[in-house]
């Protein structure tokens, strides 16, 4: 007897770029058969001609601080609700919490989606007692960092994030004195949020290229979208291929599909001067919780947000849509969700990322063909990830699957209250074998594991 048999579904294949309609059967955690299966199932699940997909893996998004709700979930669940079934935290030198702290509360209670995570740069600034964001840090702060990076990375973590925009004042030593343990591991990631953005990007772009021709580490160059979406995006993505053919650099990029960003309101991003590099003003940023909640600012609430309500989210309309398509649709670029909540509040990106992807930029505007699309929220994350048994349907494989309906899927997450509404189109999510979603409704928040690097 088989776990769950799935009937009636188009199953995606990628190498070929078809679908092909036959049966899939699961098996302890593993997709076991796929093809026609006359074996009994415990449940059948009949995918109503919906197509079958690998689970989406998100490599950006931003784990919940667990102690903020109730159950301690807030984005795991729109991650589930969108069809994401591996999700990559620590993003951006940020951890909202210790990681292992994390790790063990998913290992008890078990989470709505798979969890990995780095360790972030900014996190350990604080640990190691650097409390400022523009000092460098001290030798001593760096011996402490270097040896939790090692710890963290013994633990099961990925690689470091870093988030130079938060913490301008981390230097060149600073970056290559704390992964001095880790150099030309490659097995390992690292991945940062920008120094600058637009009329400077393309310097923050060296600088990440710098790293790593100085630590070997393969590096993930974060939602370019936020980065490089403000005039100058098809430079940024040549000086990426061309860094990468000239000079044999690993570099990669994650996008995400929208032209708004969002981030504390309280950080460097929001310095003076932001406006002007933007070509943009108080009323493109959108306040997200009391006493501004939904409004957009102006220079006074604006002001007051950053100096009484620092850790507010706030929601930037700054970037250029032509862009965003540029990036979506280059080979180098994965799909990721940069998506981060505070008490369920923030930016749509982390409840409507894929299936917007899918039903506005695939089916829609058709910027990509539909397969190469695919891939980019599945199999390319999987391999950069270099989760092994995830990303494909196959035989052996993972049974972490999405099934939607591409005719209607749609994100339906906006700015504003409906930060969270779940998508169109989304007829089931599988977890580790076991059935979380189906029709909207939620059956297994419990299913997902803390994936440690293997
Ligand atoms: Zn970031």
């Amino acid at each position: 007897m088989i776990d769950i048999k799935i009937v009636n579904g188009k199953l995606l294949d990628m190498d070929e770029h078809r679908l092909i309609e036959t049966d899939l059967g699961i098996k302890d955690g593993k997709i076991e058969k796929i093809g026609p299966i006359e074996e009994e199932a415990k449940i059948v699940l009949d995918a109503e001609g919906a197509i079958v997909s690998p689970g989406f893996i998100d490599i950006h998004m931003h784990e919940e601080e667990l102690h903020l709700t109730e159950d301690g979930t807030d984005i795991s669940i729109p991650m589930l609700r969108m069809g994401v079934t591996t999700a990559v935290t620590g993003n951006c030198g940020n951890n909202r919490q210790d990681i292992r702290a994390l790790r063990d509360v998913i290992e008890k209670r078990g989470n709505p989606v798979h969890y990995m995570s780095y360790v972030g740069h900014n996190s350990l600034r604080e640990k190691a007692g650097n409390l400022t964001t523009l000092e460098p840090s001290t030798p001593e702060q760096i011996e402490v960092m270097r040896q939790l990076v090692n710890e963290n990375i013994e633990d099961g973590a990925i690689g470091v994030s870093f988030g130079f925009e938060y913490s301008p004042g981390t230097s060149m030593e600073e970056i290559i004195g704390v992964t001095q343990d880790i150099r030309d591991r490659k097995d390992l990631l690292l991945s940062a949020h920008y120094r600058f953005d637009a009329d400077r990007a393309l310097e923050s772009i060296e600088e990440m290229a710098e790293i790593t021709r100085r630590t070997g580490i393969p590096f993930q160059i974060a939602h370019i979208s936020s980065l490089s979406a403000f005039g100058n995006m098809q430079e940024a993505l040549d000086m990426i291929v061309r860094l990468r053919e000239e000079e044999g650099l690993d570099l990669m990029v994650d996008a995400y599909p929208y032209a708004a960003f969002s981030t504390r309101i309280g950080t460097e991003v929001f310095a003076p001067g932001c406006f002007e590099r933007w070509g943009k003003t108080y009323s493109d940023i959108l306040l997200t919780e009391p006493p501004y909640e939904d409004q957009p600012a102006t220079k006074e609430t604006f002001e007051d947000a950053r100096k009484n309500y620092p850790e507010m989210l706030a929601v930037a309309s700054v970037m250029r849509e032509d862009e965003i398509v540029l990036a979506l649709q280059h080979p180098l670029v994965m799909v990721a969700s940069d998506g981060i909540y505070r008490n369920h509040k923030g930016h749509p990106r982390g409840a409507g990322t894929f299936p917007r992807f899918i039903g506005k930029y695939l089916r829609d505007d058709k910027i990509l063909d539909f397969f190469e699309g695919m891939k980019k929220i599945t199999r390319m994350p999987a391999e950069r990830l270099h989760l092994k048994n995830k990303g494909e349907i196959k035989e052996g494989y993972d049974a972490d699957l999405t099934l939607f309906h591409y005719d209607t899927i749609i994100d339906k997450a906006d700015f504003g209250s409906t930060s969270q509404e779940p998508p169109e189109g989304i007829e089931a999510v599988i977890v580790d074998g076991r059935l979380a979603l189906h029709k909207g409704k939620l059956l297994d928040t419990k299913a997902g594991k803390y994936l440690t690097r293997r």
